[in-house]
Order: C-alpha cells, then structure tokens, then sequence
C-alpha cells in the first residue's frame, strides 16, 4: 500500500490530488489489451470525495488506507460467484417452453455457453437456482379459481388469459401474472435440463416454495416477505461480484440481477447465457441493470474479469457508493 501511495503521490507531498488519484483509477480501470476505460469526470469527482472523508479536498495516507483496502483490493481481486437461474426442462421443452412466448427465444441456446464458463473460468462459487412450486400455486392459471380476484384487477377471472397479470384479493392484495402450470416440485419439469453441467460443491437455491406469493428472484420472493438464504451464503464467502445468467431473462434472472444490485454486490449480466420472454422487456431489463452501476457483458468477456484483468469503472463505482453507505454510517 505504502509503494503504492507514493508512487502515485508525483509531487510526493504526502497527499492525493485529484490529478494523483486520477492516475490511479486510471492503472485501475483497463483490461489487459491496454484498453483504457474512460471515467467521466462527475463519478472521478465523487469517487475522490467518497474516499477524502475529513473533505479537505486531498487523501491522506489514513484515507488512503480505506481506499486501498475496501476498494483497490476488491477491485484487482474479486470474490466471483456464477449464479445460474432456473435452467429447468419446463423453460425449454416443457409446459412453459419459452420459445412459445413473443420473443420466440429457445432456453436450449444458453447450455453451451454456460457448460463452456463452467468449464474455463475459476468462479469462487457457483449457485444453481430451481422454480420449485407447489401444485396450488399462485402463478398457475389453472389454480385461478382457488382464489378471489380483487375488485381492482384490470382482469377479471373469466376473461383472464395466460400472460395477463391479475389482482388477487388475498392478504395483502397480490398482483399475479398467470403461467401455465410449471416446475413443480420434485416433477421432471423442475429438473435442470440434461445437458447443462452441474459442477461439484454447487449451492442449490428453491424459490417459489410458497403456495401464495410466487418468487422471480433468487434472493426474495416477489413481495419482499421472505429471504432464501443466498445473500447469507454469499456474505460468508465475501463474495463481492455476481455473475448472472439463465432462464427467463425478463423475468427470474432480472429479478435476481436487480435484488443484487439493491444488496450492494457488484453485478454482471452474462447477456448471450439469457434468453427470455418479451423483447421490450428484455431491452428494459438491460437499462435498468447499467443504470443502476450493473454491467452488461457477453460470455468471452467474463474470464478476464473474473480473473481481475478487466476491470471496468462502473463496478468500481458501484462498489464505493456503497463503501459511501457505510463510511458515512461510520463519521
Ligand atoms: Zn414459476
């Protein structure tokens, strides 16, 4: 850290610039082709105050400690987990084949590039989630009338058709889209399909475990009742990067991405190992996981990441908003 500071402090006055540390996060965000990511000049700005906590307008060699510590380490050395949502036989050749819905998408197409992740990179943990539902459950339309539609839905229960998103009346009132009767528990359907590797020492996450309220995310279910034990597993692993991919990516893997994202952990959409439901929706889950400081990447850009020879800014600054978090939770 010491031959680090000063090696950066060009004026060797004992402090960071702005210019100083400009140079740093220059060393920092590139990949190992001698590519140069570029930080615009509001996030270097902010990132220089996020870490100059006395606001003097310099780091000092305390400060600097945190920066290096909390930051720079995370960034040249991620803790990566590979979550891989809900690859089951129901989303590619069963009762909820996605190739049936409007983006005409096959979920046979992410296999081989998951199986080849698997097989090159040197994830420190890999996550396996299932849509395990129960036969009553809430997202089944055929289970439409075991329960009340509230006054308020736009669709009533006799005009309801697969897709529509209803209200039901229940406690609280819960809106519902409706999907054909898929991966139940324990059934072929909520297997994972043949061909996709399954490696050893994989954590498996059940979702959708619970009659009435349904789960598109790995980490909550849809109404923010109840928490799988993910974020649990992955905090005593410090794992700091999430690598998402899977099935269907409007929808479960979207969730998910969003969820890590709202936790804190830097997050990657693995775009060519997704396929989903509704192109619109597809485009908008990819801008709303940039916009939030997610990246979106194909499978041949992961390896470097993971390794920590690619190393993009957006991460890096999602990493120090929530460092701010805790920092100014700290002064
Ligand atoms: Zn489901």
């Amino acid at each position: 850290m010491d031959v680090c500071f000063s090696a950066f402090d060009k004026d060797g006055d004992g402090f960071l610039n702005l210019e100083e540390f400009d140079d740093i996060c220059k060393g920092l965000f590139r990949n190992d082709h001698g590519i140069v990511y570029s930080l615009d000049n509001d996030k270097l700005e902010h990132l220089f105050k996020i870490f100059d906590t006395k606001k003097d307008g310099l780091i000092d060699r305390q400060e600097f400690s945190t920066c290096w510590n909390k930051w720079i380490k995370t960034i040249i050395k991620p803790k990566n987990v590979f979550l891989i949502i809900d690859v089951q036989n129901d989303f590619i050749s069963g009762t909820l084949n996605i190739s049936n819905c409007s983006a005409r998408q096959n979920g046979l197409d992410v296999i081989k590039p998951i199986n080849q992740l698997l097989d090159t990179v040197n994830f420190d943990s890999v996550v396996y989630s299932y849509d395990w539902h129960p036969i009553d459950h809430i997202s089944f339309i055929e289970n439409l009338p075991l329960r009340k539609i509230d006054s308020s839905s736009p669709i009533t229960a006799e005009n309801a058709k697969l897709f529509d998103t209803v209200v039901f009346e229940c406690c609280p009132k819960i809106k519902q889209r409706l999907w054909p009767k898929h991966c139940i528990k324990d059934s072929w359907g909520a297997q994972l399909y043949k061909d996709l590797k399954v490696v050893d020492n994989a954590m498996k996450i059940y979702k959708g475990t619970v009659s009435d309220v349904d789960s598109y995310s790995v980490f909550w279910d849809n109404k923010k009742l109840s928490e799988t034990s993910l974020s649990n597993q992955l905090d005593k692993l410090n794992i700091t990067d999430v690598y998402i991919c899977g099935l269907a990516y409007d929808i479960c893997v979207g969730a998910s991405a969003e969820d890590a994202l709202s936790i804190g952990y830097r997050t990657i959409l693995i775009d060519d190992c997704c396929k989903g439901v509704d192109v619109d929706d597809i485009t908008k889950t990819k801008q709303s996981i940039i916009k939030k400081h997610g990246v979106v990447v194909q499978s041949n850009e992961v390896k470097a990441m993971v390794d920590g020879r690619d190393r993009r800014p957006e991460l890096g600054y999602k990493l120090a908003i929530e460092l701010e978090k805790s920092l100014n939770n700290i002064h």
